[in-house]
Formats: C-alpha cells, structure tokens, sequence
C-alpha cells in the first residue's frame, strides 16, 4: 500500500483559503434565489468574514434561523470543508431533494464557514507547520474559542480553559470579543436570534455539548439531544460520542455563550479521527495532519447528510424560536 505523502508546498486536499472562500462567493452568484451572502466584519488583517444565508425565495415574513459555523481554530481546515459541503449540498439539493426543499421553505441556514481567516491564511502559509497556539489562534494571538463573554462560577477549571497570559495556546484575549471576529458573529447572533447553532471543529469525533441550566432548560436539553442519537442515525463511517461538558470548567467559549445569553441550543462537532497515517514519521510531527484527514470527502460523507438532518431536528424539537436566555445580560456587551 502507498503511504499517504503529499505535494510539497501544498495542504493535499484542501484548497488555501481565499480559495476555499471564492467558492462561498461562487456558489452564492451561481443560486442567487436562494443566497444571500453577507460580509458580517473583517478581521483583524482585514480579510472579509462571510455569511451566507440559503433559504428559499420567501414572500413575506420572517422564518426560523439555523446557524452553522466552521474554521474558528486556525489549523482545523476540515471543518470548513465540511462547512463548505453543507452549504453546497442545500443549494444542490433545493427542488430535487423533499426534505432539504422543504427545510428551506421553513427556515434560514446561515453558514459562516472561515471564521478565522487570518489564522486560516497562517497556517497556510507556513505549509501546516505550526506549534499548538499559533494552531489555534487569531493574528493578534487569542484562542477565539476562549474570546467570548461568561460568568464566572464555581467549580474546578478545565486544562483547557480560557487563560489569562499572552502566549498560552488558550489565551482568552485582554477582554471578551477582543477579536473583531467574535464580535462580528455575536453581532451575528444577537441579531438573527438563531434557534439553534452547529460549529464544526476538529478532530475527535466527539461532540460537545454545554451545560444546560436556566428558565428553559427542558427544552434547552431536547433540542440538544438532537446529538445524543438523531444525528449519529446519519453518520455512515463514524458515529460521533457525545460529551457533556460543565460551563466551569472551559471559560469563554462559544456554545456556553450563544446558549446562555441568546437562548440558542449549541454543539462543538468534532470532525474526523486522524487515520494510522499520522504515525508515519513524516506526518508525526506535523500537527496539521493530527487536525486535518487525507481524505476529507469521507468524512463529508459521514457528516455533511447528518448535519442537514440535523437542522431539520433542530428546527422541529425548538419549534422554530430559541430557548428563554439564562443570562441576557451576557448579550449586553455584544454592541
Ligand atoms: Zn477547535
């Protein structure tokens, strides 16, 4: 059997940034009944942060909005590519597939698939060599991740949990949306008031749930469940362990932070598992290809499907409206 080697100068499959964002900008010109694309900010280096909304061509009124997001963690390229099947796959899939059709006749999907485009474009062009920080953040060296705004309370902090000092892989920033990139999502967010929000990372194949608590915290905790089952149902290759995680115990982090003070149910996808590959030794040490498989279009197969099935979930277990925030006022300092 060949080993997995590939071209130097090149990330194999995945396509450098800009690239992979042309195609958002493609496929939104190619439907333009069905998108509308948004540039929701600019990065810290001055890259646009694009939003595309697929919904069928609406007369009047306002539908349920679903969110899908991507990228946020510079290295994880699979999650955009999975990002980016998603979105094809809505359009493609309107008027020839029922049930896509008809998800968006009911409601908006909103893909934001590079949210961080200036750590995308890092890692890029370092040709996937990086240390486990500079995998992770933006250009102004802040885990976007740790970057959004929390309460404190008590219980044991995680490893892994937003950090105070510069230089440390979970750098929270100087002050929660520091990062012009979470505050153009929470801008977003606060917004469109999605009824529920998907981000895909990588790698793992886990999902992460957060924490429930507050006024609604029944139906918070059903339509989350949407990752206990439904979704592993359309997973053909792997299907994803779904981790419940305390909020204290990782300090700013995005699905804490949408659920608590927007009242919309959030998950952390955890794309992909590294194959026997990474241990070759060429690959060993290269942590792009721990982050990123070889062949993504498997796991676009395993997880694009299973994510439109989702939504579909999503849409009906939060009947179309998020949950009753437990903290609104976290959403105050979105301005
Ligand atoms: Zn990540």
């Amino acid at each position: 059997m060949k080993p997995d080697r590939i071209v130097k100068g090149t990330l194999g499959p995945y396509p450098a940034p800009e690239v992979a964002d042309a195609e958002i900008v493609e496929l939104a010109q190619q439907a333009p009944a069905l998108c509308r694309l948004e540039v929701i900010g600019r990065s810290t280096e001055g890259r646009p942060l694009h939003a595309l909304r697929i919904a069928a061509p609406a007369s009047a009124g306002e539908r349920p909005c679903l969110l899908v997001t991507a990228h946020i963690h510079a290295i994880e390229f699979i999650g955009a590519y999975v990002a980016r099947a998603v979105a094809q796959r809505l359009v493609g899939g309107f008027g020839t597939t029922a049930h896509i059709t008809d998800l968006l006749q009911r409601a908006e999907v909103w893909v934001v698939p590079l949210l961080n485009p200036d750590g995308a474009a890092r890692v890029w062009s370092s040709a996937g060599w990086t240390r486990l920080g500079s995998a992770r953040f933006t250009a102004q060296g802040v885990d976007p991740n740790r970057n959004f705004p929390f309460v404190e309370t008590g219980g044991r902090r995680g490893w892994n949990s937003g950090r105070d000092k510069p230089g440390s892989a979970y750098y929270r920033g100087p002050h929660p949306l520091s990062e012009p990139e979470c505050l153009a999502l929470a801008r977003l967010c606060k917004r469109q008031r999605f009824c529920a929000a998907v981000n895909f990372h990588s790698f793992g194949g886990v999902i992460f749930l957060p924490e429930v608590r507050g006024p609604d915290s029944t139906k918070a905790r059903h339509v989350l469940g949407t990752f206990e089952g439904p979704f592993q149902e359309h997973q053909s290759l792997r299907r994803y362990r779904p981790v419940h995680e305390r909020s204290a115990a990782i300090i700013g982090q995005l699905d804490p932070f949408l659920l608590y003070a927007f009242g919309t149910p959030s998950v952390t996808v955890e794309v992909s598992r590294p194959g026997s590959y990474v241990l070759l030794p060429w690959n060993l040490l290269r942590i792009f290809w721990w982050a990123n498989p070889m062949r993504p279009d498997a796991w676009v197969e395993n997880d694009a499907g299973a994510t439109i099935h989702a939504l579909i979930e999503l849409l009906e277990r939060s009947g179309g409206e998020p949950c009753t925030p437990a903290l609104p006022e976290l959403a105050k300092q979105v301005c």
